[in-house]
């Protein structure tokens, strides 16, 4: 009889939704596609041609950011950090991504890289072939990426 109380009351509490952290409804959201703008990528940050899909932007209750970059042949980053470090998922075509001890790596679609807080690396497309992948990185201190100087050729070929 007690444990039937007891259940019928944990099982109305899950039915009622109890609201985590006090959130309320009205912040339930549905960004609609194109109200966050597709973007170039900026020529401070990339080499080549790139182009970013920022589906949302990171908030306090969920700080992290997810992008879908796609890169002509020959395209990449520049080196940098990532305070929290940094997933990438290979979605289409095959790139390369190398990192500050001068190793490289040959990625492709289906393919996952973990890059570690503080690392510093590069990712692009191959020479000849463009490459997207998404990218999720979290947030700290309001920054996702510390950025640096450019990739040169030497490097993105792994000769140095
Ligand atoms: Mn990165």
């Amino acid at each position: 009889m007690r444990r039937g109380l007891l259940l019928a009351l944990l099982a109305g509490a899950l039915l009622w939704g109890l609201p985590a952290g006090g959130h309320a409804a009205e912040q339930y959201t549905v960004i609609k596609n194109g109200e966050i703008p597709s973007q170039a990528g900026k020529g401070d940050t990339f080499t080549g041609t790139v182009r970013r899909e920022h589906f949302f932007r990171p908030t306090e209750d969920a700080p992290y950011g997810v992008s879908l970059v796609t890169f002509d042949p020959g395209a990449r980053t520049y080196w940098h950090t990532h305070p929290l470090g940094q997933r990438l998922i290979v979605t289409q075509g095959s790139g390369l991504t190398g990192t500050a001890d001068g190793k490289v790596w040959e990625i492709k679609a289906g393919d996952v890289v973990w890059c570690p807080p503080g690392v510093k690396h590069w990712h692009g497309a191959s020479p000849a072939t463009a490459m997207q992948h998404l990218a999720i990185h979290g947030m700290k201190d309001g920054k996702m990426a510390d950025w640096m100087e450019e990739v040169t050729d030497e490097q993105y070929a792994g000769r140095r």
